[in-house]
């Protein structure tokens, strides 16, 4: 029997794809939720835990499909609480690093929505874990930057010859996101601050089983993404943490299994 709570809406981060990286939060906000309304980078193996009379929209561009107006999403999400739904958005990744969960939840507060919000694993995180390297190390990365690739229409976009040098001075490691299809201009800003030998690493679909990756140096990364045709939606690691990403992968395969 379903308990009756409050209407409310819940920001569900679904993890980078590989549906076990769901939090337990996560499965019982999906599991109690009446309607889901689902972004694109969401593994829809992860609906097998809502109830089978909950109601899915998927809002992304699934199917080459525009996707749905943020605006329309809003006047979804508080039209439905409204009537008394339980309301989860299910994001990729953690829903308050970028993907648009900060301007949902100052949309649903105006509207006098209370908001809970439950953290998903960031695929900048994923990406390089899968590799078997971390994002901090006490000699190689004091810190992390996550940063988006992509520039606003109107925005003049990230300094990324200002980053690359306030990385190297601090030793940051840098996580890009939504990078892959400004890589030229991006790798050009890093190369004016960081050396050409800076180690790289590009994984796209991180933690699904179609996983593809790329060890490289900043110097080569545009033509390594190139050459190995990697895609959005993909992840880049700048920074010497990337090391422990190539000591992995030098591992024979039995030890990275026993490991
Ligand atoms: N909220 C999400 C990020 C949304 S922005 C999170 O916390 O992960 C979308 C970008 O995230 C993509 O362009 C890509 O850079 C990255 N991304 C999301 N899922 C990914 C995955 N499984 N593998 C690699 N990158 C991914």
């Amino acid at each position: 029997m379903t308990v009756m709570s409050a209407p409310r809406c819940t920001l569900v981060g679904a993890g980078p794809g590989d549906p076990e990286l769901l939090t337990l939060k996560a499965v019982k906000a999906i599991a109690n939720a009446t309607l889901l309304l689902v972004d694109d980078l969401v593994n829809d193996a992860v609906l097998a835990h809502a109830s089978p009379q909950a109601r899915i929209i998927h809002v992304g561009k699934r199917g080459g499909c525009q996707s749905t107006p943020q605006a329309f999403i809003n006047k979804m999400m508080i039209h439905a609480v409204q009537e008394g739904e339980q309301v989860v958005r299910l994001k990729g990744g953690d829903p308050f690093i970028f993907g648009r969960g900060g301007e949902e939840v100052e949309h649903l507060r105006a509207a006098g929505i209370e908001v809970e919000v439950v953290n998903g694993i960031t695929a900048g995180l994923a990406g390089l874990s899968s590799l078997g390297a971390p994002l901090t190390h006490r000699q190689h990365a004091h810190g992390v930057v996550m940063v988006t690739g992509h520039a606003q229409p109107g925005d003049i976009g990230t300094d990324w010859v200002q980053l690359a040098t306030t990385a190297r001075q601090a030793k940051l490691t840098l996580v890009i996101y939504m990078g892959v299809s400004s890589l030229a201009h991006i790798s050009h800003g890093l190369l004016q601050g960081l050396p050409a030998h800076t180690p790289v690493a590009v994984v796209q679909h991180a933690s699904l089983p179609t996983q593809r990756e790329a060890l490289t140096t900043l110097g080569e990364l545009a033509q390594t993404v190139q050459r190995e045709q990697l895609q959005s939606p993909s992840i880049i690691v700048v920074g010497d943490v990337v090391q422990g990403a190539r000591a992995w992968a030098a591992l024979p395969k039995r030890s990275q299994k026993a490991a």
